[in-house]
């Protein structure tokens, strides 16, 4: 299939591009990596009659330091994630979740932005953005706003952006020193979107757990915290009982569709045991 017809914009400034968005109304887009648009558009399951492409703006790239924070510019590719010795570095669990996204070809082009903005289930940097505790910068008409990940997802492609609105950067936390993480993707094959994925991030203390956060990816109609299952974890060594108590905790809340990936209760069991290779693995890592 080929999109329906469109007009291409393409302008050199964030403010020029909140203008164009505004005055071009509800029929426009913007455009990043084009790896979720196109597809929809070539299904004609988007439509849009004007793409604001968002290559032109220079200040929507980069990785940098902001105090305790990392802040990754929304036209940042995956790929680039990947090349970046401070994500190595600072922030490993988006190294390993990053390289499991689809192929080389798809990571070239494919944006943090336009991948948390998507409000796809399947993707899977939202959920490490919930666990993570990372918060969103906006910009649209009526001026910026920081949206906290966790308040951000409404819905399947239901997100809390304004029509217009620029998710222009999202900033991270760094997690504490000598963290554990793990992100565990179970998917039929590669370059496919997760049938259960699951991210934690952990810190032991006397060989107990002293924090933690879980993430749930393609398990729900939004990326989910599951909240329950990382308290069932705290203050345990991660024992076989506490694992299955998480693993329990979080499928609780799962409530995948039933697709091609599989019917809903072999997702959910299978996001169990995301849970819990992810715990057991985030834990080994721990110093
Ligand atoms: P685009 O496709 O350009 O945009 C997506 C949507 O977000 C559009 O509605 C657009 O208007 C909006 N948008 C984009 N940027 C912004 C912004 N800065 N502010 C406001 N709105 C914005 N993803 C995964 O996470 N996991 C996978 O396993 C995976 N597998 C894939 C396999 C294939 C074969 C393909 C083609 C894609 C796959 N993807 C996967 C999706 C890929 O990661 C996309 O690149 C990503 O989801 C969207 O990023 P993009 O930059 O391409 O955004």
């Amino acid at each position: 299939m080929i999109p329906g017809p469109f007009s291409y914009h393409r302008p050199a400034t964030l403010a020029d591009a909140v203008k164009l968005l505004a005055s071009l109304g509800d029929e426009a887009r913007p455009l990043a990596g084009g790896h979720s648009l196109v597809p929809m558009m070539k299904l004609r399951l988007a439509t849009p009659e004007h793409l604001v492409d968002l290559h032109g703006i220079a200040g929507l790239k980069g990785i940098r330091r902001e105090g305790n924070r990392i802040v990754i510019g929304a036209m940042t590719t995956q790929h680039e994630l990947l090349a970046s010795d401070e994500i190595a570095k600072s922030l490993p669990i988006l190294h390993e979740a990053a390289v499991l996204i689809a192929d080389p070809q798809v990571r070239y082009r494919g944006t943090i932005g336009g991948n948390v903005a998507n409000g796809d289930p399947g993707n899977d940097m939202p959920a490490l953005m919930l666990t993570l505790g990372a918060s969103y910068a906006l910009e649209g008409a009526s001026g910026a706003r920081v949206v906290a990940a966790s308040e951000f997802y409404q819905g399947a492609y239901f997100t809390a952006l304004e029509p217009g609105e620029i998710l222009t950067a999202v900033s991270i936390p760094l997690p504490a020193a000598g963290h554990g993480y793990a992100y565990e993707k179970l998917k039929r094959k590669v370059g496919d979107y997760a049938t259960a994925a699951a991210a934690v991030v952990l810190t032991m203390s006397g060989g107990k757990v002293a924090s933690c956060a879980i993430g749930l990816t393609n398990l729900h109609e939004t990326p989910l915290l599951a909240a329950d299952a990382a308290k069932a974890v705290i203050g345990t060594s991660l024992d076989a009982a506490t694992l299955k108590k998480a693993a329990a905790a979080a499928e609780a809340i799962m409530s995948p569709a039933a697709d091609a990936r599989g019917p809903v209760e072999y997702r959910k069991h299978v996001g169990g045991i995301m849970v819990t290779r992810a715990l057991t693995r985030a834990a080994g890592r721990t110093s």
